[in-house]
């Protein structure tokens, strides 16, 4: 963990956001958020419950629409894009992981990661790299939660998005099942993907390359 480290964005920033505001009805969520994420960057953010970053999160897959500011995502204005286009960038440029799988129950491990898109060869390389070979072919109520959310990582990554957004996704985990996570975010990393990961886990943590934290819809430097 190194809290003091700059951002270590060379050439155009994967994540630009630049004055992000959003309130719902009176709560200010995010009140003037800057930050950038370059390629092959591994970023957690921290902060108290209720400070506002699922809401980040999801401002930035375009699940929201800022009050005001700008969020650039590979060059493209998010939310400048029409509807369709925003579907097409969620498939296509980001990967998303909750803090529970959300897997489809009366599908098999395999056609589940297969679900977000990717091709069958990849799909087995992130089911032996997760550990779950063997599993494939059992349904998701066969398996651990661990288990489960390992799934839920591959899913986020079988389509080869640019940028994985996580919110918690080792909040419940076993230490096996959370090493497994933590360590296919950081293989993403290497191979040039980047990572937003909304986390309290030490386990997490240590393993980011800069840590930001948000307090009261701001980050604090
Ligand atoms: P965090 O993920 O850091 O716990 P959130 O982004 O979920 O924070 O929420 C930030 C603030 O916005 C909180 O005060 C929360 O109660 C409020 N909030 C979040 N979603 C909604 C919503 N749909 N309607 C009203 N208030 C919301
Ligand atoms: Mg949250």
């Amino acid at each position: 963990m190194s809290e003091e480290k700059q951002p270590n964005v060379k050439g155009p920033p994967v994540l630009l956001l630049q004055g992000l505001s959003k309130s719902y009805e009176k709560v200010v969520a995010l009140d003037g958020v800057s930050l950038a994420i370059g390629e092959g960057e591994f970023v957690a953010l921290r902060g108290p419950s209720g400070a506002g970053k699922s809401t980040l999160l999801y401002l930035v897959a375009g699940l929201l629409t800022p009050d005001e500011g700008a969020i650039q995502v590979a060059g493209a204005e998010v939310s400048k894009l029409s509807g369709a286009g925003k579907t097409r960038f969620r498939k296509e440029v980001i990967g998303l992981v909750f803090q529970d799988a959300r897997l489809i129950p009366y599908l098999d491990i395999r056609a589940n990661i297969l679900a977000a898109g990717g091709d069958d060869d990849w799909a087995t390389q992130l089911i032996t790299s997760l550990g779950l070979e063997g599993r494939a072919s059992h349904v998701p109520g066969q398996l651990s939660a661990g288990e489960q959310q390992r799934v839920g990582l591959a899913r986020a990554l079988v389509h080869r998005p640019t940028l994985v957004l996580a919110d918690e996704p080792t909040g419940n985990l076993d230490d096996v099942s959370a090493e497994a996570v933590v360590n296919g975010l950081r293989q993403f990393v290497e191979d040039g993907g980047s990572v937003l990961v909304v986390t309290h886990d030490p386990r997490v943590l240590e393993k980011a390359d800069r840590v930001l934290t948000l307090e009261e819809g701001r980050i604090r430097s």
